[in-house]
C-alpha cells in the first residue's frame, strides 16, 4: 500500500493543475490516469482565464515553448454577418490570448510537467474503489491494464476524471443534467486551403441557424478540427452512424463554410461522434474529497468554457486542499462550490441563450456599442467572476434588456 497526502484522480487540466499547486505548497501527490498518455481527448481551443491557473501550476513556460496556435479572440459568422471579438478589447483585466490546440499534446506537456515536478503519474491506473475513513482519510483500489491491482492510502482526494466522473458514480452525485441532449460529429482535417480565407489560422464558429453550429479550430500543425454539433434529430437526414465517413462527408458539403474549403481533404482519423455531454454532480465536495473540473459541470461546447471552469476550480480547491491539510477549517460549500456555481451560472445563461436565438439578436445585430461589446468580450474570454461586468453580475437581466434596446432601435 502507497501513502500519499492527496491523490489526484485523471491527469487532464483538471487533474494537473490541482496536483501542481498542492506540490508546490509542499505536499505529496500521487496521480492516478487511466489511459496512457498522449491520448485523444476533445476540448481544443482555450479561453485566456484558463492561462491565470496554468501560470500557478507553473506550466506557461512549457506550454508557450509548444509552439500551439495563438487565440487572440473568438469570432461568430451567420451568413454574410460577422460578429468578431478582439481578447485585447475585453473590461477584465488578464490575459488576451489563449490557445487552440490538440489537447494530446496539450494534456501531455501538463503531464510531464507534473513528473518533472516530482509528481508520480501512473498511466494505465484505473481507479475502481474508494474506501472513506471516517477521518476524512480513504484507500483507493488501482487496477493496472494488465488486471493487476495496488492501493493507495491518502489523506485527501481531487477527483479530475472529466467524462470517467469516478466519484459522483461511486458515490451517488449524478445528478440530471439541465441541458437538452446534443450531439456532435466532428474529424481533424488536413487544411491546404487554410491561407486562401480571410484570417486562416482564427477560430471560427459558423452558425446556420439555431439549429446546428459548426467549430473549425486551426492548429499550428497545418490541421483544423472540424465539428458539428447539433440536436441529435438534425443529423438523421444526412445517413447511418455506420457509416459516419460517408455522414461526414455529406455535412462538410451541406455547409458552404466547409463545402469548398474542406473538399478532397485527408481526413486525420475516422470522423467521431459523441453525445449527451452535460452532466452534473449534487455536491462537489464531500469528506475527504473534492471534484473539480468536469466531474462538477458540463454545460456546452460552444463557448469553449470546459478548460477554463476544470483548471478555475482545480486552482480554486487546491487552494483548499492545502488550508484543510495545514489544518485550518475550510468553508467548502461557500468558498468552492457557490463559487463554482457562480461561474458555470453565467455560462449557462450565455449557453442557453445562444441555442434560442438571443445571442444571434445580440452578436449579428448592426449597432454595436463597444463598451457592451467588451463586456460580453470578457464573458466570452472565461472572465465569469468579475462582478464588475453587469454582463456577469446580472447576466440573464443584462442579455433580456439588451435585445430589448436592441428591439426598439430596429423598430
Ligand atoms: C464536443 C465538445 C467540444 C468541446 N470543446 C471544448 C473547447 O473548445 N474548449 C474547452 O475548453 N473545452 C471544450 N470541451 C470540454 C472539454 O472536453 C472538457 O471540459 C475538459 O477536457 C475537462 O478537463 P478535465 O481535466 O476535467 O477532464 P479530462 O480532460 O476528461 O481529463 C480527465 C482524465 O481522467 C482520466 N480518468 C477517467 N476515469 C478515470 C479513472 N477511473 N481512473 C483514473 N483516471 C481516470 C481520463 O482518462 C482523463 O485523462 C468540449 C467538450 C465537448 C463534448
Amino acid at each position: 500500500m502507497k501513502h500519499t497526502d492527496v491523490l489526484v484522480i485523471g491527469a487532464g487540466p483538471a487533474g494537473t493543475v490541482a496536483a501542481a499547486i498542492i506540490k508546490k505548497a509542499g505536499f505529496n501527490v500521487e496521480i492516478v490516469e487511466k489511459t496512457q498518455f498522449p491520448r485523444f481527448v476533445i476540448g481544443e481551443s482555450l479561453l485566456p482565464r484558463c492561462l491565470e491557473g496554468m501560470e500557478e501550476a507553473g506550466f506557461l513556460p512549457a506550454l508557450q515553448a509548444q509552439g500551439f496556435q495563438e487565440k487572440w479572440g473568438a469570432k461568430f459568422v451567420l451568413g454574410d454577418k460577422v460578429c468578431d471579438f478582439t481578447f485585447a478589447d475585453q473590461h477584465a483585466k488578464g490575459y488576451n490570448y489563449a490557445w487552440q490546440m490538440p489537447r494530446a499534446d496539450f494534456d501531455m506537456t501538463l503531464a510531464n510537467e507534473c513528473e518533472r515536478m516530482g509528481i508520480p503519474v501512473h498511466y494505465l491506473s484505473e481507479l475502481t474503489a474508494i474506501e472513506m475513513n471516517e477521518d476524512g482519510s480513504s484507500i483507493s483500489t488501482i487496477q493496472k491494464e494488465n488486471g493487476e491491482t495496488w492501493q493507495v492510502h491518502a489523506k485527501f482526494i481531487v477527483d479530475g476524471s472529466g467524462y470517467g466522473r469516478v466519484i459522483p458514480r461511486l458515490f451517488n452525485l449524478e445528478m440530471p443534467p439541465g441541458l437538452p441532449t446534443r450531439k456532435t460529429i466532428f474529424c481533424h482535417m488536413e487544411d491546404p486551403k487554410r491561407m486562401e480565407m480571410v484570417e486562416p489560422n482564427r477560430i471560427v464558429v459558423y452558425a446556420q441557424d439555431t439549429d446546428c453550429w459548426i467549430w473549425t479550430i486551426p492548429f499550428s500543425t497545418g490541421i483544423t478540427s472540424v465539428g458539428f454539433v447539433a440536436d441529435p434529430s438534425y443529423f438523421e437526414p444526412f445517413g447511418s452512424d455506420e457509416d459516419i465517413r460517408a455522414k461526414y462527408l455529406r455535412l462538410l458539403e451541406n455547409d458552404p463554410n466547409t463545402a469548398y474549403r474542406f473538399k478532397d481533404a485527408a481526413m486525420k482519423f475516422e470522423p467521431r461522434i459523441l453525445q449527451g455531454w452535460s452532466a452534473t454532480s449534487s455536491s462537489f465536495y464531500g469528506k475527504g474529497y473534492v471534484l473539480t473540473g468536469n466531474v462538477t459541470e458540463f454545460l456546452d461546447p460552444i463557448f469553449s468554457s470546459g478548460v477554463t471552469l476544470a483548471t478555475v476550480s482545480s486552482q480554486k480547491a487546491a487552494h483548499l486542499v492545502v488550508k484543510h491539510l495545514q489544518g485550518e477549517q475550510v468553508d467548502w460549500e461557500n468558498d468552492y462550490m457557490k463559487f463554482m456555481e457562480q461561474g458555470v451560472d453565467v455560462f449557462r445563461t450565455y449557453v442557453k441563450a445562444w441555442y434560442t436565438g438571443d445571442l444571434y439578436k445580440i452578436f449579428f445585430a448592426e449597432y454595436k456599442d463597444p463598451l457592451i461589446k467588451s463586456q460580453i468580450c470578457s464573458v466570452l474570454a472565461g472572465y465569469v467572476w468579475d462582478d464588475s461586468n453587469p454582463f456577469v453580475k446580472n447576466h440573464q437581466k443584462a442579455i433580456t434588456s439588451l435585445i430589448k434596446f436592441l428591439e426598439r432601435e430596429q423598430s
